[in-house]
């Protein structure tokens, strides 16, 4: 249709959930661009709302124009980037390091996106380092917006009016739908054991007596640094970790699904949550800049908990006031951990500023994280040495 004589398909260029991304050529004057073809009419909607609400910015994706097919899909054309954070961060840990200004640089450009986005009130909810898009000259930009939102009064959605409640009943929805995203309450809890009971022969009856009674404490009785220490939780673990694809060598490949990044109110099945989920996200995702690891590679949505737990310590009133309101934290319950493991362990000992601003990001009550425009204005970007120009940084091919 029109959208075959505006444009060329070259190839595809990749496939998610929802989408499927083709390289193009416009047939005007041969621009390239990337081709989203989106499945889904609520993610393209949030997508192209998002990406009309950030136009101009230079961190962010440029939405060039988009179509609507007869059949609800929608086909976004957008500025082609070539590569992503997540290839800068395999291709340093190749070559075996990252420079400290290239670091920053990359950092520097990624606060700049998140801080557009959150002036304009745009909550990204899904930011991992392979949806930090790249140009050819160094630029960084936030892509996929394909499960963000407004907000409303600074807060994702509100109980307190009937409208608000159709809101949370749709994003409620959305989680359990939503990829590798797997929330744990009792209902969905007996579903996977009764699906589990089948499949896997390290199955303990006697846990699931206790789980009819109504109590799902076995769920959770980590103790520090680890988390499968019963053989019905183990079988729980290596029952979602079917979700996460594993290359030859049986580790994990990059950041399948978004739970590695996904903060802890959400977690705990807090609804009212706002942009500092975000926040959480990049306190990752700058972890993992500086030591070439994801920092927290849950391979479920408890093995993620535990994980924050044996660095952080226990969630607490202290540490978190108002967290023992939070939908799902009488269900999750996990031992004292009595010597937190802290972030100066997860990373290099050469980073102890950059341990700081991770620290400033990573903080349980979502309160007390610092914002994308505190951050940009924190001493450690303006002193030596300063982020490297973006011409002269290393865009992996
Ligand atoms: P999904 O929501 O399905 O994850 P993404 O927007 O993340 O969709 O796109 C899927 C893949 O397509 C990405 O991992 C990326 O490799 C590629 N891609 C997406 N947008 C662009 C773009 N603007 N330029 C180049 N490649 C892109």
């Amino acid at each position: 249709g029109e959208i075959a004589q505006r444009y060329e398909i070259l190839g595809r260029i990749g496939s998610g959930a929802y989408a499927d991304v083709y390289r193009g050529r416009r047939r005007s004057d041969g621009l390239i661009v990337a081709l989203k073809e989106i499945h889904d009419y609520r993610s393209s909607f949030r997508e192209i709302e998002a990406l009309q609400a950030l136009r101009g910015s230079p961190n962010v994706v440029e939405l060039i124009e988009y179509f609507w097919h007869e059949d609800e899909d929608a086909v976004l054309v957008l500025e082609f980037l070539p590569a992503d954070l997540a290839a800068v961060i395999r291709e340093a840990k190749r070559s075996g390091g990252i420079a400290i200004g290239e670091v920053k640089q990359w950092m520097v450009q990624i606060l700049r996106g998140v801080e557009a986005c959150h002036r304009s009130s745009v909550v990204h909810r899904d930011l991992k380092p392979s949806n930090l898009l790249i140009s050819a000259d160094g630029v960084l930009k936030l892509a996929d917006f394909g499960q963000s939102r407004m907000l409303q009064e600074n807060r994702l959605m509100s109980i307190d009016n009937e409208s608000g409640v159709q809101d949370v009943q749709e994003h409620r929805s959305d989680q359990q739908n939503a990829q590798g995203l797997r929330r744990v309450n009792e209902d969905d809890y007996l579903k996977e054991l009764y699906g589990l009971k089948a499949k896997n022969t390290t199955y303990d009856s006697d846990k699931e007596m206790s789980l009819q009674d109504g109590d799902t404490s076995c769920l959770a009785t980590c103790s520090t640094g680890d988390i499968e220490v019963d053989p019905f939780k183990g079988s729980y673990y290596s029952y979602e970790a079917q979700e996460d694809v594993v290359d030859e060598s049986g580790a994990l490949t990059s950041c399948v699904g978004t739970r590695w990044f996904r903060a802890p109110e959400l977690l705990y099945g807090s609804m009212s949550y706002g942009k500092e989920i975000d926040l959480w996200s990049l306190g990752c995702i700058f972890a993992e800049l500086v030591s070439l690891d994801p920092l927290f590679p849950g391979t479920s949505d408890l093995d993620q908990l535990g994980r924050i737990i044996t660095v952080l310590g226990n969630l607490t009133e202290e540490t978190w006031p108002g967290c023992s309101n939070l939908p799902d934290y009488n269900k999750i319950s996990f031992g004292k951990v009595e010597n937190p493991i802290g972030l100066e362990a997860c990373l290099p000992s050469r980073c102890a500023a950059e341990v700081g601003l991770v620290k400033r990001l990573l903080c349980y009550d979502p309160a007390s994280r610092a914002t994308a425009a505190e951050l940009l204005h924190d001493r450690y970007f303006a002193e030596e040495p300063l982020p490297m120009p973006p011409s002269e940084l290393k865009i992996p091919s």
